[in-house]
């Protein structure tokens, strides 16, 4: 076990149907303890900029629209295994196949309105958080 970092976003789905709250407890019940969090609302060459990654599919289009539709509330999230952990507590990307009890499950309406985002590894946590946070807007969690 090792303590981890990583990045969240509740989409705008979640913020427009009044789930920030909801969403975060959920974290905070699975000891994820938040040492960043903040509400944006993303232009879309910076929704474009954050799912570069995503270019050349089909759907970027519509995932980039949807992610500067409204505001997102962005949080780095810490505790152990805290990358793979956060992503069990939001479930698969498609809600119809994620498991009973996770975010995806309970919350999300469709494949491209999924509530959440979470980062799949160290690396890309470490990139998507300082995408939106300065060092500076990070506490120490033993602080
Ligand atoms: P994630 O890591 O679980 O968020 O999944 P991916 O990295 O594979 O995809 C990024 C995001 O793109 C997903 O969370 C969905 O919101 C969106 N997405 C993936 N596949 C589709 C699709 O077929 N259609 C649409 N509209 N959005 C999709």
């Amino acid at each position: 076990m090792s303590l981890e970092q990583t990045f969240s976003i509740i989409k705008p789905d979640g913020v427009r149907r009044n789930l920030v709250g909801k969403i975060l407890s959920r974290f905070e019940e699975k000891e994820l303890r938040i040492v960043a969090t903040k509400m944006i609302h993303m232009s879309k060459s910076e929704a474009e900029g954050f799912y570069a990654v995503h270019s050349e599919r089909p759907f970027f289009g519509e995932l980039t629209e949807f992610m500067c539709s409204g505001p997102v509330v962005v949080s780095i999230l810490e505790g152990e295994n805290a990358v793979l952990h956060h992503r069990e507590i939001m479930g698969a990307t498609n809600p119809d196949d994620a498991d009973e009890g996770t975010i995806r499950r309970d919350f999300a309406e469709s494949l491209g309105e999924n509530t959440v985002h979470g980062s799949d590894s160290q690396e890309n946590a470490a990139i998507e958080s300082s995408y939106f946070f300065s060092q500076t807007e990070i506490v120490n969690s033993s602080s």
